[in-house]
């Protein structure tokens, strides 16, 4: 990635912030914003060892998915990178679904979607504003995980976009990176919240089950319409604990619509 490429997608994070309009340093919830600029999102528990998200284009919806089997800090950072699919990958390039198994893939898009995550959640100007006003404006390569963890905390991020955001930026050298992710492993993130009396949600997995309405009205018009079979329908409400006879209605029955079913796939 390129210095004009970084600077590009930096502009689209703070265009982003501020169409949801964030005044503090992080976002106080980044799923009521996403869906405020228009995305429409999708968080299951699909599993700890599944996929962790995935951006999709759907009869023109921007859907948005993340695993809330992970813990919150980290289905945080999934939703970022999935906006920044959306922002950079999808509408420009004919894509329509890009799906995450992780995000430790180095290939351009997955760099550019992290880069874009981490302007997001964690902007230049903000973090450089924290350490200054908030942390007495010392040297970050003599921080320790606690004022990573205040970072963290100030910024609803994990430790890990904090960490990372603070080497893109150079305001740590690699030696200190190394030093301060080796003392995250020796003491949990939770302690360290604990300490400086941060937000434990972070740290915690949330289970949420979050179907949009819209998601839910246009499987059942579809359903309706007969364009869906009656499996497909049954398994979208099995996420809100509906079934389909709710919906009195003979469809088609056994034909497979694979359009529907690799989208219910990716969230099982
Ligand atoms: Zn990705």
């Amino acid at each position: 990635m390129n210095r004009s490429r970084r600077h590009e997608i930096e502009k689209l994070a703070d265009s982003l912030r501020e169409k949801c309009s964030v005044i503090d340093y992080g976002f106080q919830n980044i799923f009521e914003s996403a869906e405020k600029a228009g995305f429409v999102v999708i968080r299951y528990p699909v599993g700890l060892e599944s996929f962790l998200g995935f951006a999709m284009i759907k009869d023109g919806d921007r859907i948005v998915f993340s695993n809330s089997s992970q813990i919150l800090s980290r289905e945080i950072f999934s939703i970022a990178h999935e906006i920044g699919h959306h922002c950079l990958h999808l509408a420009s390039t004919g894509k329509i679904l890009i799906k995450d198994d992780n995000f430790q893939n180095s290939d351009e898009q997955e760099t550019e979607a992290n880069y874009f995550a981490g302007c997001l959640l964690v902007p230049q100007d903000k973090l450089e504003k924290y350490i200054r006003l908030e942390l007495n404006d010392i040297d970050p390569n003599s921080f320790n995980g606690l004022h990573i963890a205040k970072i963290q905390n100030a910024f609803n991020s994990s430790f890990d976009t904090v960490l990372i955001r603070m080497k893109d930026l150079r305001l740590i050298d690699s030696r200190k990176y190394e030093e301060l992710k080796a003392e995250k492993a020796a003491t949990t993130v939770t302690r360290f919240l604990n300490v400086i009396n941060g937000n434990l949600d972070l740290n915690r997995i949330s289970e949420s089950k979050k179907i949009p309405p819209v998601f839910l009205e246009w499987v059942i018009s579809n359903y309706q319409q007969k364009l869906i079979p009656k499996s497909s329908l049954e398994r979208a409400l099995r996420y809100v604990d509906l079934t389909a006879d709710d919906f009195g209605n003979e469809s088609i029955e056994d034909e497979v619509d694979e359009e529907f079913d690799e989208l219910f796939r990716r969230m099982e």
